[in-house]
């Protein structure tokens, strides 16, 4: 079987949390955790980085960040992982939800205007499976209407965008040095892992000091069991910090082997028709975090059923998301009921995507795209 994921583990990883095990320093204090920070914020384009327990908290942790009032409304995607939905109205606010563009799968940014009301605090931009969102059109929205910038750049660590909102010239810059705050997941099958783990990146001090006190049970700095407010225990150890810094040391290679998988991928696959393969707008470098595509209902089949007779010829597979509109969870809640994204819709149903972990070998990707051949023959 070709797996999905695998990660690759390096020396420098071991050396480190040796280190960390030598010294004593597992928790969440130590050197690790700080230079991880700062390392990854850095490379980001964002002065502050805050390590957290994993993406999903550093979502959470990012919109509670700016204590809006109850019942404010944040428009993102439908076609996301839960997590973004879920750190909206475990806070007390309403997510609002815009459909996918066929041709990247990310948020339809045409559609983000439409959704705005006199409630709306945010857009949360998510740059699905490596390839930027395009930002200059939400950058413009934002000012027009004094919105924070929410990005989730959990899958696509590296990648860039082309952006001429106010600049001189067209600049490329880093996802997730563009929102007011920036989450990261670091789980085993991102670009960058420390098995578990996330991070949220800050643009301003004020900010920075909110997330490391929401991080840490928002315990005060004057009298350490006196609590103002509450967080949440959602700190990192600084033995996964230690593989992070590690792994953010070769971020270049883990970006340069994600392409080349892709390229190799679409040179062997683009002469199936009936598929839709990865695109790279001319304003992205995108990272391919997933390799996906999306299945033609001419072929009557759906992902289902490729998924399957990949599965028989041993080559693993993941269904795409679900868009939040199908969940049962948020429908109970008397959200997104018939309402209608119908390009998530499709794409939630028709694709799937392939082994793509940077263990991934050349010869195992001629196994996947000949065994791809035999199903779409
Ligand atoms: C992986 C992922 C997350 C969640 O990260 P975890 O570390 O698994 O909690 C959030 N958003 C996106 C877009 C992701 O892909």
């Amino acid at each position: 079987m070709i797996f999905v994921n695998e990660p690759v583990i390096g020396q420098a990883e071991k050396t480190y949390v040796q280190d960390c095990l030598d010294t004593g320093w597992i928790s969440s204090g130590g050197k690790y955790v700080d230079q991880f920070e700062a390392d990854w914020a850095a490379y980001c384009g964002q002065p502050h980085g805050i390590a957290v327990a994993n993406g999903t908290v550093a979502l959470e942790a990012a919109v509670a960040a700016f204590d809006f009032p109850q019942g404010s409304e944040i428009i993102l995607p439908t076609f996301t992982i839960i997590s973004c939905a879920q750190a909206i109205t475990n806070l007390g606010l309403v997510p609002v939800l815009v459909d996918s563009e066929p041709d990247t799968w990310n948020m339809n940014v045409a559609q983000v205007a439409q959704k705005i009301t006199p409630k709306t605090v945010a857009i949360m931009p998510v740059h699905i499976y490596g390839h930027p969102v395009e930002m200059d059109p939400l950058f413009a929205l934002a000012a027009e209407h004094n919105l924070k910038i929410i990005e989730d750049a959990a899958e696509v660590h590296g990648a860039e965008y082309l952006s001429a909102y106010g600049q001189a010239a067209p600049t490329w810059l880093r996802c997730g040095g563009m929102g007011d705050v920036s989450t990261f997941s670091f789980y085993a099958n991102k670009l960058i892992t420390t098995g578990e783990g996330g991070m949220v990146l800050a643009s301003t001090l004020a900010l920075n000091q909110r997330l490391r006190s929401y991080r840490n049970l928002c315990f005060q700095p004057e009298r350490r069991f006196l609590h103002d407010e509450l967080g949440n225990n959602y700190r990192l150890t600084n033995v996964q910090a230690a593989i992070g810094v590690a792994q953010v040391a070769r971020i270049a290679e883990i970006v340069a082997r994600k392409r080349e998988i892709a390229r190799q991928y679409t040179e062997r696959l683009a002469s199936i028709n009936g598929i839709q393969l990865p695109i790279e707008k001319p304003w992205a470098k995108s990272v391919f975090w997933m390799y996906g595509f999306v299945v033609d209902e001419a072929w009557g089949m759906d992902a289902v059923d490729v998924a399957k007779k990949l599965h028989a010829l041993g080559v693993q597979t993941r269904p795409y998301f679900l868009g939040m509109h199908e969940q049962p969870a948020f429908h109970k809640m008397g959200l997104f009921i018939d309402e209608d994204y119908p390009v998530a819709t499709r794409i939630a149903k028709q694709g799937l995507y392939l082994p793509t972990g940077l263990a991934l070998t050349d010869a195992q990707i001629a196994t996947v795209c000949d065994a791809m051949h035999k199903v779409f023959q």
